[in-house]
C-alpha cells in the first residue's frame, strides 16, 4: 500500500465555520487582461489529433491547490505560480472568426471546452466569452460537445445547452472532489461550494442536459476514503447525473510548488510521503490507482451509475494552443 490509512485532521468550531463560509468577494487582487487571439479552436496532437479544444480563458481564479495548468503562465514569463490565479487572460472574442472555425468542424467530430482552464470561472460572469462561444454552436448539427467545469455558473446556460443538444451530442462534466465544504474550501479556495455544484447538476439534468460528475483528483488520505467517494457518487446519482469517475492525483513539478507548501500547512503528516511518491513521478502507479478503481466501481454499482467513458485529454498540447500571450491589454481589476 502506498499510503497507510491515517485520519485527515478535522477542522472544528470557528475554524470549520470560517472555512465553509460563502465567499462574498476575493480580497486578493485579480487582474483581468484581454488576450489577442487569432485562433480560438485548437487541436490535440498525436492520438488526440481528432479532438478539438477550446479554452476561453488563460489562468484560473479558482486557485485549486493541485492545479497542473499553472505552468501555462510560465510561457508568459509569469513564473510565480500564484500569478496563475491573479492574472487572468480573457480571449478577445470575435464572433465571425469563431463561427468560421466552428463551421469547419465536421459532423461526428468532438470538441472539448475547458481542457486547460475553467470556462465558467468568475471572469465569465463579466466577459461571457464561453456563453458567446456556445451561441455559435446553436446552428450546428451532429457535433459532439463536452464541457468541463467546477462552477455552478454553467447552470446559467442550461437552456442554451439543451437547445444545442437537440441537434448535437452535448455533455457537461462537473468536478466535485468532495462534499465536505471545509475541505473543498481548503483545496479549491475560490471555486463554488460543492453543494452549489450539486445544485447545478440538478438544474442541468432538469433542463435535459447530460451531466457526468468527476471526483478527481483523488488525493491519498485527503479525499479518497470509500465514504467520501460514495457520498459524491450518491449525490451525482440523486441529481440525475449519468456518469461518475475519479482518478488519482497527477502532480507535475509546477503543481508541486503549490501543493507541497499547502500540505505542509494543512496536512503536515502527509508531506513526506507525498514527496516520496511524487518527486520521482507525476503519476501514482501500482496499488493505489487499483484501489481507487475498486472504490469507484463499488460506488457505481451501489448507485446504479455508469463509469464516464474514458477520454484522454490533450492538456499539454492545448496549453500551447492559446493565442499569442504578447498581445494583451489590461481590461479590468478587482
Ligand atoms: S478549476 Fe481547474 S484550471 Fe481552475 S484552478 Fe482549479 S484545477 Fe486549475
Amino acid at each position: 500500500m502506498l499510503f497507510d490509512d491515517q485520519p485527515s485532521p478535522k477542522l472544528v468550531g470557528i475554524a470549520r465555520l470560517a472555512a465553509s463560509s460563502d465567499l462574498l468577494e476575493a480580497k486578493k487582487q485579480v487582474e483581468y487582461l484581454e488576450l489577442e487571439t487569432r485562433r480560438f479552436i485548437g487541436r490535440g496532437s498525436g492520438r488526440m489529433r481528432s479532438i478539438f479544444t477550446i479554452n476561453p480563458y488563460r489562468g484560473c481564479e479558482f486557485g485549486c491547490k493541485y492545479c497542473y495548468a499553472r505552468y501555462a503562465h510560465e510561457f508568459m514569463e509569469l513564473r510565480d505560480p500564484e500569478l496563475f490565479e491573479r492574472k487572468i487572460y480573457a480571449k478577445r472574442f470575435h464572433a465571425p472568426w469563431f463561427r468560421d472555425e466552428v463551421r469547419r468542424i465536421k459532423p461526428g467530430e468532438t470538441i472539448w471546452l475547458g481542457t486547460a482552464t475553467d470556462p465558467y470561472q468568475p471572469a465569465e460572469r463579466r466577459f461571457r466569452i464561453t456563453r458567446r462561444m456556445l451561441e455559435a454552436f446553436e446552428g450546428e448539427r451532429g457535433l459532439v460537445l463536452g464541457i468541463t467545469t467546477k462552477s455552478d455558473l454553467v447552470a446559467r446556460d442550461a437552456e442554451l445547452l439543451a437547445r444545442i443538444g437537440r441537434k448535437n451530442a452535448v455533455s457537461v462534466h462537473l468536478t466535485i472532489t468532495t462534499l465536505d465544504e471545509a475541505l473543498a474550501r481548503l483545496l479549491e479556495p475560490r471555486a463554488p461550494r460543492p453543494a452549489l455544484r450539486v445544485a447545478a447538476v440538478r438544474k442541468l439534468t432538469g433542463a435535459g442536459v447530460r451531466v457526468g460528475v468527476l471526483a478527481h483528483p483523488m488525493m491519498p488520505l485527503i479525499n479518497d476514503s470509500e465514504e467520501s467517494i460514495d457520498a459524491v457518487c450518491a449525490a451525482a446519482a440523486a441529481s440525475g447525473a449519468c456518469s461518475f469517475s475519479a482518478n488519482p492525483l497527477f502532480l507535475k513539478p509546477c503543481a508541486q510548488r503549490v501543493f507541497f507548501p499547502f500540505l505542509e500547512q494543512h496536512f503536515p503528516h502527509l508531506l513526506r510521503r507525498y514527496k516520496e511518491r511524487y518527486q520521482a513521478n507525476a503519476y501514482l502507479k501500482g496499488h493505489y490507482p487499483e484501489m481507487i478503481r475498486e472504490r469507484v466501481q463499488k460506488a457505481l454499482s451501489r448507485h446504479a451509475l455508469a463509469a464516464r467513458e474514458a477520454v484522454e485529454w490533450p492538456v499539454d498540447e492545448q496549453l500551447e494552443l492559446f493565442g499569442s500571450p504578447t498581445l494583451h491589454r489590461k481590461v479590468d481589476r478587482v
